[in-house]
């Protein structure tokens, strides 16, 4: 992509009443645009984030065989109302449209699931299987001043499985377990996110969430200096020793929700009467996990744990580019030209390139870049060209190195 094609530009000051770093950098560097508190656009920039993200998470949820589907979020009053959940629901948004039908904006997608496999589920044949989405949620939250972290309305994977009994279930929460694992580690968080033991209500022991360390997280955790599984204090009673593995030096820090895990068992296969038959013709409830990722919110805390005194680093494999290049302006012209031919060589071998192709001055340039963080800088300049090389630099490395252009290219 050329730079100077860009419509959104670099701003020096985020808006004053952006507090979060997440929201600043990122408005900063032209990612988002803030319509109201907890409503963002996804500019150019940050929808390629957003697709980098959803890639991963898509990849990961087709691998242990979620079948993918979109759910509507303008849903009627009456499936809310049989969950209790229609007053119940803090958060739900509400609304009444012209012919007096009231409708909930979907805040999570339960009472619209169940009674969708409802009507493909008669037996013990059908189970089990999973169906997720990638889809806009919509809650009034209360405090929305942490960016993308707490939206009002955000992005989520949510996934929901099928099972004849709690065993089959516990059987897959282990395959989301590992798969949530392989999400966390290709966003390039996994060093500082931890499986974290929560209350599970009334269904279960515990559920687990998967917490990112960051002073702007919202929740308190016990991280196992042994083990590093952690405990939500929120829910849990404070403990001596870790229930993981027993182990005795628990660290308290400040962590963000990026995704949860939960065992819903027949929270609302009951209410909408979701059954199979079995083996001997007997109807039993069908047994539900859900099984949540904040898309969203996964870029902001990647953004509060990953940025320096000049910008975002974006860890690669959710990087808007691989490459952002720069050609140096001035002298005979030489650079600019090179570096563009570079650009379309770098693009026909289907690297992806930001090419900072504008006609202004150096230091603004690496300003810019270093601002934006795509993973690797490349410059062409009169005394790279000279020797023949292009100059290569990391977005969380200090040194820069002279590279062969073929070298690159291969
Ligand atoms: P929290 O305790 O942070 O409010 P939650 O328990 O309400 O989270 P869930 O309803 O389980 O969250 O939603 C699943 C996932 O969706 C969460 O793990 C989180 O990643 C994301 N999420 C929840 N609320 C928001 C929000 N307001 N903005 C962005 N992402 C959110
Ligand atoms: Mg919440």
């Amino acid at each position: 992509m050329l730079q100077s094609k860009l419509f959104t530009r670099t701003r020096k000051e985020a808006p004053k009443d952006e507090v979060s770093k997440n929201a600043q950098l990122l408005i900063r560097a032209g990612f988002i645009d803030k319509l109201q508190a907890g409503v963002y656009t996804y500019l150019p920039l940050g929808f390629l984030v957003l697709k980098k993200i959803e890639k991963i998470i898509r990849e990961e949820m087709n691998a242990i065989g979620g079948q993918e589907l979109l759910m509507p979020a303008l849903q009627p009053k009456e499936l809310w109302e049989k969950t209790g959940r229609w007053n119940s629901m803090d958060d739900l948004y509400k609304l009444t449209d012209a012919n007096g039908k009231e409708h909930a904006l979907g805040a999570t997608h339960e009472e619209v699931v169940a009674p969708l496999v409802k009507q493909f589920v008669s037996s013990y044949k059908d189970l089990p299987f999973s169906v997720y989405q990638i889809q806009d949620k919509f809650r009034a939250e209360l405090r929305s001043k942490s960016g993308m972290l707490r939206g009002r309305e955000f992005i989520m994977k949510d996934l929901y499985s099928f099972h004849r009994d709690e065993n089959d279930l516990s059987i897959f929460y282990e395959d989301v377990k590992n798969a949530y694992r392989k999400i966390f580690k290709r966003a390039g968080i996994a060093s500082m996110t931890h499986l974290t033991l929560a209350s599970g209500g009334s269904f279960s022991e515990y559920s687990h969430e998967f917490q990112t360390v960051t002073e702007a997280g919202e929740d308190i955790i016990h991280i196992c200096k042994n083990c590093g599984v952690a405990i939500n204090e929120e829910m849990i009673a404070i403990q001596k020793d870790c229930p993981e593995c027993g182990g005795k030096s628990l660290e308290t820090r400040k962590a963000i929700e990026v995704g949860n895990i939960f065992q819903l068992k027949t929270k609302y296969s009951d209410p909408f009467e979701l059954k199979y038959k079995d083996e001997t013709g007997k109807e039993n409830p069908v047994i539900m996990g859900c099984y949540g990722i904040g898309l969203s919110r996964l870029m902001g805390a990647i953004v509060e744990v990953s940025n320096d005194e000049n910008g975002i680093i974006w860890p690669d494999e959710v990087a808007p580019f691989e490459y952002h290049l720069i050609g140096m302006s001035g002298g005979d012209g030489e650079a600019p030209r090179q570096a563009y031919e570079f650009y379309e060589e770098l693009t026909k071998k289907g690297h992806t390139v930001l090419f900072d192709d504008r006609d202004i001055g150096a230091g603004e340039k690496f300003k810019d870049a270093d601002l934006i963080g795509v993973p690797q800088r490349i410059v062409i300049s009169s005394k790279t060209i000279e020797e023949g090389r292009v100059e290569i630099k990391r977005r969380d490395e200090k040194e820069s190195r002279l590279v062969e252009r073929e070298e690159l290219l291969a």
